[in-house]
């Protein structure tokens, strides 16, 4: 089991450092840890792989049945209690099952939705008859489920829901009418996770069965990528579902909804982690083997600073998810018998700024790692008999499911405003510290960690800043908000990955500490961009200058050494394992 750390409430890392033994990393797997991940990693190579391209041809047969094998292998039940058929493991196992099956794309989407956001409203919100009746088949395969929150006039906007949800006259069931677009799986679940409004005003959460009368399906829509996962619309019609089908209470589906969504965007971040290795690893298979101008690409020095860059963001990816499946488990682990849903829903939501970050992050780092790798094959890359093009294509969508990237930005700093609007963050006295702190130009020993506290410093400024100019409006004027959401998300990446090299043990020319400190000087620079046009438009002319030049020079003060040669370096030792390994 996870060991428990002094972890930082949820948005902490915003306004407080944290020292390197704080944070859980990737190094402090357990034998547990190791065996889930190895499990997942043999089902993977040996079921799915084998069936690639039966299962981008949709041949939904196969997926039902690697869906039942997974159950078999007990990777349907990592998050469902032992009580109730599963194997009541904990977050850093989910994240390590959510990585190994991401990487498989439309199978993974599959797996992924049926363990996450379809399951977990039953495990967390469900009654006891409930759990007794559904989580035991969840967790063997043979039942398979749905989340049905999106709607053709509500999709970021999901609570704008307008399915109805109407008591019968003889208060036995509820009679559902509405269309849910785009759900995955939908052509093979036995169980949907519907979202109506009670007397089209009552948000509110139900289990509904395939067999129920009234539901039906649209037919499936032709996508992009992730063909492997089914996506119809799930259409209501007069749908009769029994009162004690109801999840949750009356109104209260958004707690369920949303805070689900919470742990899937954690879980969309672990996918494409793994996605990113792995196409990393093609990459770096592809360009050790082609050879141009009598040599390999390899080795190039242009195709070693990609690498270099690409392995220092995914490291960057896989620190912040180990270090947020860490507090996540903090947070959640006593909450399988908790009854009291508003417990269970606020602690769910402790995390939100964090699990949004896995998401962005996550699912950008796929789309910049996907992108580099396509381009490292040349034309081959565009060819479908290599792996690459599929990728390409099933990477797209991440960056809008769980909540599109620009809802999960919007949410970061939104998150840190209304703790400070209510008095449980002193951004004031925060942001006065950091201030002072940027002037001064004492205790400046330029090392990573000062690095990281320049960056929150500079974040805490442009919040004053920008929350001086908007007071509570601020939220209104989303563009700087972005830049605000920008920084942050940089600034978790950038300190989860310099506190794992430190954890370490941090030695010269060790990969991680070459790997973080590669990441840390293009986060620096990303700081600096967001900063400055952040406050071009929120401070008059004559004081844009003075903040301008206190933010410069404090960023660009720092000085981690030549980058072309560390860099290759890092490609060496890339091209040594053939590998994502740090
Ligand atoms: C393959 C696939 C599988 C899916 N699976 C499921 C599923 O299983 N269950 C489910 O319920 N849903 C599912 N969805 C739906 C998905 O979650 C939504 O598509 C997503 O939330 C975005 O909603 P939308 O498509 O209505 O886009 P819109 O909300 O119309 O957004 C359009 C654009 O406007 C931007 N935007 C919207 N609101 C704001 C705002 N306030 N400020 C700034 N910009 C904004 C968005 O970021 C986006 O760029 C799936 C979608 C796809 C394509």
């Amino acid at each position: 089991m996870t060991q428990t750390r002094s972890s930082q409430s949820g948005a902490e890392f915003l306004y407080s450092h944290s020292g390197a033994e704080d944070i859980f990393t990737p190094e402090d797997f357990t034998d547990e840890h190791k065996m889930i991940a190895k499990t997942a990693q043999q089902f993977i190579t040996k079921e799915v792989e084998a069936h690639r391209e039966t299962i981008e041809n949709q041949d939904f047969d196969q997926v039902v049945t690697l869906l039942k094998k997974a159950g078999d292998l007990g990777l349907l039940g990592h998050s469902i209690p032992e009580k109730y058929g599963g194997l009541g493991l904990d977050k850093i196992s989910k994240g390590l099952v959510g990585e190994v099956v991401g990487r498989t794309s439309g199978y993974g989407v599959a797996q992924s939705n049926h363990t996450c956001i379809a399951t977990l409203p039953i495990t967390h919100f469900g009654t006891h008859e409930q759990k007794e009746k559904y989580l035991p088949k969840l967790a063997s395969g043979e039942y398979l489920g749905a989340y049905c929150l999106t709607e053709p006039n509500a999709g970021s906007d999901a609570l704008a829901s307008q399915t109805t949800a109407v008591l019968n006259s003889e208060g036995t069931h509820y009679i559902l009418n509405g269309t849910k677009l785009y759900i995955t799986n939908a052509v093979f679940s036995d169980t949907f996770i519907v979202y109506a409004k009670i007397d089209g005003k009552h948000f509110s959460a139900f289990i509904v069965e395939k067999d129920f009368p009234g539901l039906s399906l649209g037919p499936e829509e032709k996508k992009m990528g992730i063909k492997g996962s089914s996506t119809r619309s799930v259409i209501l019609e007069d749908c009769q579902v029994p009162i004690d089908h109801l999840l949750g209470e009356v109104g209260k589906g958004h707690v369920i909804a949303l805070n689900v969504l919470n742990l899937g965007r954690f879980n969309l971040g672990s996918a494409c982690t793994g996605g990113a290795k792995h196409a990393l690893n093609l990459a770096l298979q592809h360009t050790n083997e082609r050879k141009q101008f009598g040599q390999t690409i390899a080795s190039f020095t242009a195709t070693q600073e990609k690498v270099a860059v690409m392995m220092a963001r995914i490291y960057a990816s896989e620190s912040l998810q180990y270090r947020t499946a860490s507090l996540l488990e903090e947070a959640m682990k006593d909450l399988y018998d908790e009854e009291d849903h508003r417990i269970v829903g606020k602690q769910m939501m402790e995390y939100a700024v964090e699990c949004a970050i896995c998401k962005v992050f996550g699912s950008e780092t796929l789309d910049q790692v996907v992108d580099e790798s396509l381009q490292l094959h040349g034309g081959a890359g565009f060819i479908q008999e290599y792996p690459i093009e599929q990728m390409y294509r099933d990477s797209r969508i991440n960056r809008i499911f769980e909540g599109t990237n620009e809802v999960n930005r919007l949410l970061i700093p939104g998150n840190l405003l209304k703790k400070a609007i209510k008095g449980d963050v002193p951004l004031e006295e925060l942001v006065e510290k950091a201030k002072r702190e940027l002037s001064s130009k004492e205790n400046h020993s330029l090392s990573e960690n000062d690095a990281i506290r320049s960056m929150r410093n500079v974040f805490l400024v442009c919040t004053g800043l920008a929350f001086e100019k908007h007071g509570k409006e601020l939220m209104n004027h989303q563009e700087t908000v972005m830049k605000l959401a920008n920084i942050a998300i940089v600034l978790y990446a950038a300190e989860s990955s310099v506190l794992r090299a430190i954890k370490g043990g941090r030695q010269e020319g060790d990969v991680k500490t070459l790997l973080a400190r590669t990441f840390l000087e293009e986060s620096l620079l990303q700081v600096e961009a967001a900063a400055r046009k952040l406050i071009m438009s929120v401070l008059p002319a004559h004081e844009k200058r003075e903040v301008m030049d206190l933010i410069i020079r404090e960023l660009s003060s720092y000085d981690f050494g030549n980058s072309l040669e560390r860099n290759r370096q890092i490609a060496k030792h890339s091209y040594n394992k053939l590998k994502y390994e740090v």
